[in-house]
């Protein structure tokens, strides 16, 4: 049986089948970047499915006939496919089902892939699996039972935008002036004490001997309310909530607790308290735990996670298996060196080897752009360069940033050379005002409690119901303890809003016209219906004409999306498609054959991988963030951040900076990052200054380059790389040119623009149509 397994699973390495095969009970693998924890949690997943959690049993199954045997035996020495299915059945022993099995990472696009990569390897069953992120688990167990905490099952989730007019809100009634409590802060307070499951009443009296910290726990206290009222839940209520409900409904927790046989945790070490309590409270009664990390990657302390999960495992989990991965089979050597050398600057760290058997790899390019525009276009002109060069495709590439707000510069120059691209974790679509309008129609007519949403879109388009009037039936609302809604359906009753009856009536009996529609038809064809009947849509054409163009697309592609959602759904709905809006976090660019650049926080990185990366901004003040500077804790924080950035990288890095970047204090010059310093020089090959491009420097100066030559570096000094450029022809091309292809025939210039010592080129060709090209290397001639 041993044989057999070790066989099926040749690919990974002795550790990785230690931990796959791990029988019954908590294990921990605690490694570092691409070492394969992820890889080994997919192939322990399809292990699990296939022959159960017995390996460690010696006895093969009661009942093998001679003839089994000599089956076992012969595939032993030549493993014909044909068999394969027979051979699994006999040395199974009681298979895991996949809808026993949790799968927890903590990005949409890591819990994407994750699912991938099991019907990939399991086939379709995987799709019973649960392998979702925190959020998306959450929401699953809320939906099914949060009526027992109070809530319907027709709950909004609040965004980031939402909780900040609620906040907002909580703050003036509270007669507190924003200029002292900014919502941010308060925003981020709150968040804290949700991610320590500490209830508005616990906070209050951990804040007590705090002057502000006990007023900001009176606007959690009224934000509170005001969120169940409208039953509604923020983010970081979606895990409280569900911590809550297993903590106090024993059912429901012996439901889960039974049901999740295996429970596999990706990325633990960015776990916060909430988190910790989910996942202990769900694997308490099996304790088939498996939870993978590295502590050198763990970056989300701002946002509460706390290593110690990690570290105390063993403590909490005394019979826990610990294995230790340290081949990585991700990055060129060159890459995994400069990420050891980057993080060995933390002192606190415990310190682990990680070696590769893969070759040496190119050095890691390095580029000083004039200002973010100027970087842009370099990264735009590179991955051009690299399509052309090694026939690479979008999708290979990644462009990771420390802040959303650097994606901007970025997209610009992508869009201008027509390169799609999908920006994850970003400005959010469902984030954009029309859209989040849309949703919030779509909201009240599910919800009609959720007074946020209602306050919204009363008077969008406008229909001459006033602040004032809107005000009047909000305290109407609140003095009898109803929700907005339910005021307008009685309006009539009311003196004070006599005069504006007849619009608010109006407004009720269109969103009831439209409420008794909702589950008679499909989502999609109800919000079209929405669209039309409440006016927007015809007000978003008749808006300015370019944006307004703009907002319609916007529109079109919501429904689009919920077309999408209906298509894919097992029993679509329309609360259902809200659930998944909430939860979306990525925005693509129309791209015809799925193929696109991903741009990405280093935060929203994290587990993935890409053949080249572009890691830009490597600026003091962006990389380490001004915020980080005061503070040598989190200073550490941002090099484990860059460390996770540099090992995205399989094949090429480029580093890139800005002399010169516009923030919000307007255009500054910036300083090379210290984590560039901290780089040895020989892997780095400092790419061309981009002023003046001809001026090489004499072989001589390279040598005596200075000891670091990002501090001070000449132009050309590219020479340093050694690496050749293509021999110039010496042509020169304008826009208008004919010339000539080998393969695509004739072609006519549309854009010409000088790269290095080659040209790249934009050509309309006859036969194939429109292409990028780099002259020299497409062996072009002009007829
Ligand atoms: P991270 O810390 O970044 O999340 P990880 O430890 O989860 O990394 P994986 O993503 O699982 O690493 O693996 C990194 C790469 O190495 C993947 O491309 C994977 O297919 C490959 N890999 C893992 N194990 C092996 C192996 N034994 N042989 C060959 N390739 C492997
Ligand atoms: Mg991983």
């Amino acid at each position: 049986k041993k044989r057999i397994l070790d066989q099926e699973f040749s690919r990974m390495n002795a550790r990785q089948r230690e931990a796959i095969f791990s029988g019954r009970g908590p294990l921990l693998i605690l490694a570092g970047a691409g070492s394969g924890k992820t890889t080994v949690i997919v192939n322990r997943i399809a292990y699990l499915l296939k022959y159960g959690d017995t390996y460690h049993c010696e006895e093969l199954p009661f009942g093998l006939t001679e003839f089994d045997v000599d089956l076992l035996e012969e595939y032993l020495q030549n493993p014909n496919p044909a068999f394969a299915e027979r051979v699994s059945e006999l040395i199974a022993n009681r298979p895991v089902s996949p809808w026993s099995i949790l799968a927890i990472t903590f990005t949409n696009k890591a819990a994407n892939e994750l699912k991938e990569r099991l019907i990939g390897t399991v086939g379709e069953s995987a799709n019973d699996i649960w392998a979702n992120t925190f959020h998306g688990a959450c929401a699953k167990m809320l939906r099914r039972d949060i009526e027992r905490l109070g809530y319907t099952r027709d709950f909004t989730v609040y965004d980031t935008d939402d909780q900040k007019r609620l906040i907002k809100e909580c703050t003036k009634m509270l007669n507190l002036n924003e200029k002292n409590y900014p919502v941010y802060q308060v925003l981020s307070v709150i968040g804290r004490a949700k991610d320590k499951l500490l209830s508005p009443g616990e906070f209050a009296e951990s804040a007590k001997s705090d002057y502000r910290l006990s007023k900001i726990a009176s606007i959690y206290k009224l934000y509170q309310q005001r969120l169940e009222a409208a039953n509604a839940l923020d983010f970081d209520d979606m895990i409280r909530l569900t911590v809550k409900l297993l903590a106090e409904c024993d059912d429901v927790r012996e439901y889960y607790q039974k049901k999740f046989q295996y429970i596999l945790c990706d990325e633990y070490q960015d776990t916060n308290y909430a988190q910790y309590a989910l996942v202990s409270l769900l694997a308490e009664q099996h304790r088939n735990l498996t939870v993978v990390g590295d502590d050198d990657q763990s970056i989300y302390k701002f946002r509460g996670a706390t290593i110690e999960n990690i570290l105390s495992f063993e403590e909490q989990y005394k019979e826990a298996k610990t294995i230790r991965l340290e081949q990585n089979y991700r990055s060129t050597q060159v890459i995994l060196d400069a990420a050891n050398q980057t993080i060995k600057h933390n002192v606190g760290r415990k310190g682990k080897t990680l070696w590769t058997e893969n070759p040496g790899g190119e050095k890691i390019k390095v580029f000083k752009a004039k200002d973010e525009y100027a970087e842009g276009v370099f990264i735009a002109e590179k991955i051009l360069d690299e399509v052309v060069r090694y026939g690479k495709n979008y999708r290979d590439f990644a462009v990771l940033y420390r802040a959303n707000a650097q994606s901007s510069a970025i997209e610009t120059a992508l869009q201008r050379s027509g390169i799609a691209y999908k920006l994850f974790g970003g400005y959010k679509f469902y984030e954009r005002k029309e859209v989040k309008d849309v949703i919030s129609y779509l909201g009240v007519l599910c919800n009609r409690q959720d007074d946020l949403r209602l306050k919204r879109i009363i008077n969008e388009p406008k229909r001459g119901i006033g602040d004032t009037t809107v005000d009047v039936v909000e305290a109407l609302a609140v003095s009898s303890s109803r929700c907005m809604y339910d005021v307008l359906a009685e309006c009539g009753e009311y003196e004070q809003l006599a005069r504006s009856r007849e619009k608010l009536t109006a407004f009720y009996s269109m969103m009831e016209e439209l409420r008794a529609k909702r589950d008679l038809m499909a989502p999609s064809l109800f919000a079209s219906e929405v669209l039309s009947r409440t006016g927007y849509m015809e007000f978003i054409i008749a808006q300015d004409k370019a944006d307004g163009r703009e907002r319609a697309q916007n529109i079109e592609t919501l429904l689009a999306n919920i077309q999408n959602y209906e298509e894919n759904a097992e029993a679509p709905s329309l609360t259902g498609f809200m659930e998944e809006a909430s939860l979306a976090t990525d925005w693509e660019t129309q791209s015809e054959d799925g193929q696109y650049v991903s741009l990405l926080t280093i935060h929203s990185a994290k587990g993935l991988e890409f053949p080249v990366v572009f890691l830009a901004g490597m600026e003091e003040e962006v990389f380490p963030s001004s915020m980080a500077m005061q503070n040598p804790d989190e200073i550490e924080e941002e090099r484990r951040l860059c460390y996770v950035a540099i090992t995205r990288a399989k094949q090429r890095l480029y580093l890139s900076y800005a002399a010169n970047r516009r923030t919000y204090q307007g255009l500054r010059m910036h300083f090379p990052s210290r984590f560039l310093k901290e780089m040895p020089t020989e892997y780095l090959d400092i790419l061309n200054q981009p002023e003046p491009v001809h001026t090489y420097a004499a072989a001589g100066t390279a040598a005596k380059a200075p000891k670091n030559p990002i501090y001070n570096y000449r132009a050309g000094s590219s020479l340093l790389s050694g690496k050749k450029a293509p021999e110039p022809t010496g042509e020169e091309y304008r826009v208008g040119d004919t010339v000539q292809h080998a393969a695509f025939g004739q072609g006519v210039v549309l854009m010409a623009k000088k790269m290095g010592g080659d040209w790249m080129l934009e050509i309309a060709f006859e036969k194939t149509g429109t292409k990028k090209l780099m002259a020299n290397y497409a062996k072009l001639t002009k007829p």
